[in-house]
């Protein structure tokens, strides 16, 4: 297959720096990881297997004699790679196995871009393989950007918190960043239910999620239309729901320093939190986690904020999923 090319809105401007760097220049690898991160959630959530690369001990490897001498046996090249590596590494890439594609990204006239990601700026994110990629992987990738576009958010500094404070609203640590639309995408799409069978069929049993278990579409929770934010110096109704103490002097404290739910859902240096929101278009989402909170406790805690009322509701990853393949199905025919 020649290359795929999707063509995006910003409806935020796109991080693409580094964790410390300035966004003065565009960095294609900011927005590879974040597809990538999105990517080994959508594995996982469709009941397959992805390594956490960033525990030495349990990211994949490919083994380049097993695997020659596995082709030699007749293999296809899909199937002995999925004896080694997992589906994220398989595309991706990984140490012995590299990137199956080189991604560009190109200004909507399909010149090569250099420059950061404005609002409301339309680019093509271009993808051009350099082996064989299954069919099954591009829907994937395209599913993945589709899952970004309307639940999600992309590349870096996702994690601001918006403001409602008057003065302070429009100060850097409170712009949304990676919000994008769909503009256009040619590729096909598949039934949730071929994909879980595919993302099955390629588990890696010897690969150990533990840990990094929660990271799954299964967990993730999306509500569209509402956002969390600071309101003045005493209020912040994002804040109420990680468990932290409202006033801005304490911000980072938790409310209940043994509670391991706001604990976990706060995060810590170096651990994110799980609960991202946005302003402008408004959607907060996040992830529940089996082992510490359910859906049903993430909904408590919003309904502190948001209230009772049914203008607002939860949606979750697997229903999400099943909404959205339909509807790309539905558009391709
Ligand atoms: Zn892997």
């Amino acid at each position: 297959m020649r290359e795929f090319n999707i063509r995006i809105k910003a409806l935020t401007p796109i991080w693409t720096g580094d964790a410390d760097r300035e966004n003065t220049t565009l960095r294609e690898t900011g927005i590879i990881g974040s597809l990538r991160w999105w990517y080994e959630a959508l594995i996982r959530g469709l009941g397959g297997t992805a390594c956490d690369r960033t525990n030495e001990n349990s990211k994949c490897k490919l083994d380049h004699e097993k695997f020659k001498k596995a082709l030699k046996e007749g293999k296809s090249i899909q199937d002995a790679l999925s004896e080694q590596i997992c589906l994220a590494c398989q595309l991706f890439g990984c140490t012995g196995w590299s990137r199956k594609f080189i991604f560009h990204i190109l200004d909507k006239d399909g010149n090569l871009k250099t420059t950061p990601i404005k609002k409301e700026e339309e680019v093509i994110f271009e993808f051009i393989p350099l082996k064989q990629i299954e069919d099954k992987e591009w829907v994937l990738l395209n599913l993945t950007l589709y899952f970004i576009a309307e639940y999600g958010a992309l590349g870096g500094k996702t994690v601001f918190k918006p403001s409602d404070e008057k003065s302070r609203g429009n100060n850097f640590y409170h712009q949304d960043f990676g919000l994008i639309e769909i503009v256009e995408s040619k590729l096909k799409m598949f039934k949730k239910e071929d994909l879980e069978k595919y993302a099955k069929d390629m588990r890696l049993e010897h690969i150990n999620q533990e840990g990094y278990n929660w990271v799954s579409i299964k967990n993730f929770w999306c509500v569209k239309g509402k956002y969390l934010a600071r309101k003045n110096y005493n209020e912040s109704s994002f804040n109420k729901v990680l468990g932290r103490k409202e006033q801005k002097n304490q911000a980072t404290q938790l409310v209940d320093p043994s509670n391991n739910i706001s604990k976990w859902l706060a995060g810590s240096k170096g651990e994110s939190k799980k609960i991202f929101s946005f302003k402008n278009p408004p959607r907060t989402f996040g992830f529940a986690n089996p082992d510490i909170i359910d859906f049903n406790g993430i909904e408590e805690r919003l309904k502190k904020v948001w209230g009772n009322e049914n203008d607002w509701k939860l949606l979750k990853g697997d229903e999400i999923l099943d909404s959205l393949t339909n509807k790309i199905l539905e558009t391709l025919k």
